[in-house]
């Protein structure tokens, strides 16, 4: 799944490194895909919910798995938010916003919704 609500609140779902700290997501199995580390024990864990813009874009074509898209496909923005304390950028749909709205170092939070008559999948929305 990547990704759980609770209490209405949209974690996503990645692994950390119990050796050598490092975050993955999405979540990997079997040894850390860290090169200096050789750990095997790699914990699930949820990711912070905010974080900033690092790169963004309007997506005008269906994006490649793992990303589930709408069909028929509309058109949608992607951003790439950078988690301070994991270290990671996560690339995912924004909801309600456009490229207008965005700019780069904004604060997004993760949210969820649906796709059009599909299913529930988070996305990075305004930050509340
Ligand atoms: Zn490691």
């Amino acid at each position: 799944m990547w990704f759980t609500v609770e209490d209405d609140l949209t974690y996503l779902v990645g692994s950390r490194c119990a050796d050598c700290g490092a975050y993955f997501f999405p979540p990997v199995a079997g040894g850390c895909r860290n090169p200096r580390c050789d750990g095997q024990d790699l914990q699930e864990t949820r990711l912070s919910r905010r974080g900033t813009v690092w790169s963004y874009t309007n997506a005008c074509y269906p994006p490649p798995a793992p990303f589930v898209a709408a069909e028929p496909y509309v058109p949608v923005t992607l951003a790439a938010v950078a988690l301070a304390e994991e270290g990671l950028v996560v690339l995912g749909q924004v909801k309600d916003l456009t490229v207008d709205d965005l700019e780069v170092g904004m604060e997004l939070e993760l949210t969820s919704g649906p796709l059009a008559d599909g299913p529930l999948v988070w996305m990075w929305g305004a930050a509340s």
